[in-house]
């Protein structure tokens, strides 16, 4: 192989960076284990720890000291046992595909039982196993989304052999609107969680996610289950954020031009100067994940300053940037610009693309070259 090829130099030819600061989502899971302690704070790591890559990050919290975590699909709990020390709980949200059981007692998963039908599938491995097997079983408390809907709950509990076989490590609920202090569905789904929980053999509880944990201690019961907070997105709308930034993304500059009022920039001419203007390309476009709503947000120096707007439409590789009155050694060839970092964060950021932290992580893709920072 070509000396210019090997892997140092392809990632450092890359049009964007992706650094994740493993320390950061440490000291974030400490941070929610002090606060709902003596709950446990588990960590929710599914869609590759929220885009972040799951095999950086679930040693990073285990090595912080979380035991318990939760990923959304089968094939994702395969691939985090392989990860993780024996003896760390994982169990699956999605619980059991048809079929699937005896895959997940081969691989120590645990399903979060969501239906009769997956009780029943679960009791009947357990049976297969001749021992107990441990589960979560989940209740619909108002979303309408996993989960018995009450009236099963309480035909369950009414079953004397309903749940046999089937050790019970966790009964949970998830809130709809907790990112909303006051609405009043949070109060609403804690009082039936709690009175449908009490009909079911008594188990440690969970109903909190990273925005359930801002509602205050009567919503942490035995176990909070965050994720999006680990990763540095603030849990509660319009509130300063608590939670260490995680994430930077910087583009590299690919070229710099001036252009003159009437001059125009990008796709649909949507950009039309209307003085001498300095634009830099940068190459990071929608195919990277940096989703094209984001067209009329902003970038930002690597060390702070005036906000550089983005202009015209975001291509497939590559966006525009105002950076006019940046000193031309500011912007040469192949520097970079934070499109999120230390002077923007991700909040800012999704909302200047119309949506919420959660999706412009999980969008933002993997051709740009991702690093993960411990230790410092
Ligand atoms: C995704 C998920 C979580 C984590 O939610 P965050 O809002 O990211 O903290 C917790 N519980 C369930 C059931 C989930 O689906």
């Amino acid at each position: 192989m070509n000396r210019m090829e090997d892997a140092a130099s392809l990632a450092a030819w890359a049009g964007g960076w992706l650094s994740i600061d493993l320390d950061a989502i440490a000291a974030n899971w400490r941070a929610l284990q002090e606060r709902t302690a003596p709950a446990e704070c588990a960590a929710v790591v599914k869609a590759d720890a929220y885009g972040l890559g799951i095999e950086h990050v679930a040693p990073a919290l285990d090595r912080a000291g979380c035991r318990t975590f939760f990923v959304a699909h089968l094939a994702e709990g395969v691939a985090l046992r392989r990860l993780l020390p024996p003896g760390r709980t994982v169990f699956v949200l999605n619980g059991i595909p048809p079929g699937t059981a005896p895959v997940f007692v081969t691989h120590d998963l645990l399903p979060v039982l969501n239906s009769i039908g997956q009780i029943a599938e679960w009791r009947a491995a357990a049976f297969e196993a001749g021992r107990p097997l441990a589960a979560s079983v989940q209740i619909d408390t108002g979303m309408s989304r996993f989960g018995l809907p009450p009236h099963e709950v309480v035909e369950l509990a009414g079953q004397a052999h309903g749940l046999a076989g089937i050790e019970i490590r966790l009964v949970m609920s998830h809130l709809g609107c907790a990112d909303t202090p006051d609405h009043p569905a949070n109060q609403e789904q804690l009082a039936s969680f709690e009175r449908l929980a009490s009909l079911l053999p008594p188990a440690p509880r969970s109903l909190a996610a990273s925005s359930g944990i801002f509602l205050g201690s009567r919503y942490h019961l035995d176990l909070v289950r965050p994720g999006v907070a680990l990763y540095g997105v603030p849990p509660t709308a319009r509130r300063p954020n608590p939670m260490r930034p995680v994430v930077r993304l910087q583009a590299r500059v690919v070229q710099t031009r001036r252009v003159q009022p009437g001059d125009w920039v990008g796709y649909g001419a949507m950009f039309r100067a209307t003085r001498p203007t300095d634009v830099a390309t940068v190459a990071i476009g929608y195919a990277d994940g940096f989703l094209r709503a984001s067209s009329g947000g902003v970038a930002s120096l690597p060390d702070g300053g005036p906000m550089l707007p983005i202009i015209g439409r975001i291509s497939m590789d590559c966006l525009a940037i105002d950076v006019t009155g940046v000193p031309v050694d500011r912007v040469r060839e192949g520097m970079p610009l934070d499109l999120i970092g230390p002077h923007r964060p991700i909040e800012d950021a999704a909302d200047a693309a119309g949506t919420i932290g959660y999706e412009l992580l999980t969008s933002l893709g993997n051709r740009y070259h991702r690093s993960w920072h411990a230790g410092r």
